[in-house]
C-alpha cells in the first residue's frame, strides 16, 4: 500500500490534471494505491473570502461563488469526454448549490463561525476529488472516492482540528479491509468531529490527510507530489540559487517546515515517523526527478546545514520583572493564558537569570496574547514585581536547519 498526495497547483487545471493521471496510472497493477487531493489552487482562499463576504452582508459574495462554480465547471468541459458529462455536472452543481445554501445563510444571520467556515471551505477538497474520480473513472483507471470525513474523526477546534488517532486508525484499518479495489481517490483537509460536522485539519492540511491514512495502514512510502522537485535549502521564492537536499531527516524536515519550509505541512511528518515510513517529495511537473527522501538516518555526513527556512509576521512577547526570579509557576501561567486563547507558540527563549521570558507568536494573535497575558499577571503588574508584557512586531524568524551542527563547534 502506498500514499500519493497531490497538491493545489498540481490539480489546478485539465492539463495538470492529466499530468496526475499519467503518474497515477503508472503505479496501478503494481500496488495498492490511495491517492489525496487538493483544492484546486486558490479555491480554498476564495472560499475564506466568500464566507467574510457573505458574513460582512455583502452581497459581491455571490460573485465570487460564481467565479468557483464557472472554474469547476469548466474544469469538467475540458477534463471529461462530453458523453460522459451529464452526471458529474450534475454532482458539481449539487455541491454549488449545497455551498450557496450556507453562504446565505451565514449573509443573512451575518455570522461566520469557525464550524461555518470549516464547512465553507470544505467545498474545495469535495469538488476537486469528485472531479478527479470522474477523470481517472474516463481514463479508464477504475477506482473508489471516499469521503475522507467517514475516516477521520477529530476535535472540534474547527479550522485546526486534532485528529482522534484512536479512533481514526481503527476507522481506516476496519475500511480498507473491507475494500478490495487497487486505487482510492480521497479529498485531502477535510475530516468530522464526533457529531459529524466537518472540520479542517489546518491550512496545508492535505499532506496531513494522507500521512495520516499512511500512517494507520503501515504504507510502504507516502509521496507528497507538488510543484518543486524536493524540499529545497531555502524557500526558492526567496533565494533563487535554493537547490534540492535528496535526503533529509525526519526531525531536519520537521524544523525546516516548522519555521515555514511551506512544501511541507509540518503535522504530517509525525505519523510517518511513528511507523518509519519514508516520505518522498516530488514533482508533479518533472516526475523523472528524484526529489527528497524524508527518512530516519539519512547519510548526511557531508554536511553539516541542510536548508535554512524563515517565517515573516513574528511578533515576539517578552514577559519580565524581577519578581519573577526563583518563584516557580510564572511560566506555566504565561503558556496557560496563551493555551487558553488557542494562541500558538513559535519559539520560546528564557534568560539564564529567570528574569525574562520570550515567546515568539504570529503577529496577527499579539494584540489578543498581550490582553490575555496582563490579565494574567495584573496583581503583579500593580505591584510592581512584573512589567506589562512588550511586544515588539514586524520580526521574522530565520531557522537553520542541520542534525550535525551539534558535532561540530563553531558553526
Ligand atoms: P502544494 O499545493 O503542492 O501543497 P505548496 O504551495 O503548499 O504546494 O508547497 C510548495 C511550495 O513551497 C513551493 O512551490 C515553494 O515555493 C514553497 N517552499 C517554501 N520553502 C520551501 C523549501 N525549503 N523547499 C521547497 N519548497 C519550498
Ligand atoms: N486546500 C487546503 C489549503 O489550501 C489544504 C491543502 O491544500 O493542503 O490550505
Ligand atoms: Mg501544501
Amino acid at each position: 500500500m502506498q500514499v500519493l498526495k497531490f497538491g493545489g497547483t498540481s490539480v489546478a487545471n485539465a492539463q495538470n490534471i492529466n499530468k496526475v493521471a499519467a503518474v497515477v496510472e503508472q503505479y496501478i497493477g503494481k500496488q495498492k494505491t490511495i491517492v489525496v487531493v487538493s483544492a484546486l489552487s486558490g479555491i480554498t482562499d476564495k472560499l475564506i473570502e466568500t464566507g467574510k463576504r457573505a458574513s460582512q452582508g455583502d452581497e459581491s459574495y455571490k460573485e465570487l461563488l460564481k467565479e468557483i462554480e464557472e472554474r469547476h465547471l469548466q474544469l469538467v468541459r475540458e477534463l471529461i469526454p462530453v458523453a460522459q458529462h451529464s452526471s458529474i455536472l450534475s454532482t458539481v452543481k449539487k455541491k454549488i448549490n449545497e455551498l450557496e445554501s450556507v453562504c446565505e445563510g451565514v449573509f443573512l444571520l451575518k455570522e461566520l463561525s469557525a464550524r461555518s467556515l470549516d464547512h465553507i471551505t470544505s467545498f474545495g477538497e469535495q469538488l476537486s476529488s469528485l472531479i478527479i474520480s470522474k477523470r481517472f473513472e474516463s481514463g479508464g483507471m477504475k477506482q473508489l472516492w471516499v469521503d475522507s470525513r467517514e475516516l477521520i474523526c477529530t476535535d472540534e477546534n474547527y479550522n485546526a482540528a486534532a485528529v482522534d488517532f484512536a479512533l481514526t486508525n481503527k476507522l481506516i484499518t476496519d475500511f480498507f479491509q473491507q475494500q478490495d479495489s487497487s486505487l482510492y481517490l480521497l479529498p485531502g483537509f477535510i475530516a468530522s468531529d464526533k457529531n459529524k460536522h466537518t472540520t479542517t485539519l489546518g491550512r496545508g492540511g492535505s499532506d496531513y490527510t494522507a500521512a495520516i491514512l499512511a500512517g494507520a495502514l503501515n504504507a510502504s512510502v507516502l509521496e507528497i507530489w507538488t510543484d518543486v522537485s524536493g524540499m529545497m535549502t531555502a524557500d526558492p521564492r526567496v533565494v533563487a540559487n535554493a537547490r534540492i537536499i535528496p535526503k533529509v531527516s525526519y526531525k531536519e524536515a520537521m524544523e525546516l517546515s516548522h519555521f515555514g519550509a511551506k512544501v511541507i505541512y509540518p503535522p504530517t511528518i509525525h505519523p510517518a515517523m511513528n511507523k518509519n515510513i519514508p516520505i518522498v517529495i516530488k514533482n508533479t511537473f518533472a516526475p523523472q526527478d528524484k526529489g527528497t527522501s524524508i527518512e530516519t538516518n539519512p547519510d548526511s555526513s557531508d554536511r553539516e546545514v541542510c536548508g535554512i527556512s524563515g517565517i515573516g509576521k513574528i511578533a515576539l512577547l517578552t514577559l519580565e520583572g524581577t519578581g519573577m526570579v526563583g518563584i516557580p509557576g510564572f511560566s506555566a501561567r504565561l503558556f496557560n493564558a496563551l493555551a487558553k486563547e488557542k494562541i500558538n507558540v513559535i519559539l520560546i527563549t528564557q534568560g539564564s537569570s529567570e528574569h525574562s521570558i520570550c515567546v515568539a507568536v504570529n503577529e496577527e494573535v499579539a494584540i489578543k496574547a498581550k490582553l490575555a497575558v496582563n490579565e494574567e499577571f495584573k496583581h503583579e503588574i500593580q505591584n510592581g514585581r512584573v512589567l506589562p508584557l512588550q511586544s515588539e512586531t514586524d520580526l521574522c524568524i530565520v531557522a537553520v536547519v542541520g542534525g550535525n551542527m551539534k558535532n561540530h563547534p563553531g558553526i
